[in-house]
């Protein structure tokens, strides 16, 4: 990947303040990110990739803006 490629990236670490990215591999290091709305530690899940809390029904997709609801 270039340099220009990881600079447009970075300018979206706002919503990936929690979630380690390896650029070399593509692969998403997940942190245990708790739930905004409930505390509950989330769960990771795929296609798309995604934060889902169980509890309460939270879901914060990854590598997009962030949906509220
Ligand atoms: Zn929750």
């Amino acid at each position: 990947m270039s340099e220009e490629e990881v600079k447009k990236k970075k300018k979206k670490e706002g919503a990936w303040r929690l979630y380690e990215y390896d650029y070399k591999t593509g692969k998403i290091t997940l942190k245990n990110k708790k739930c905004p709305r409930c505390g509950k530690i989330t769960a990771h899940h795929h296609n798309p990739e995604r934060w889902a809390c169980g509890a309460c029904g939270y879901t914060e997709y990854i590598g997009k803006e962030t949906k509220k609801s």
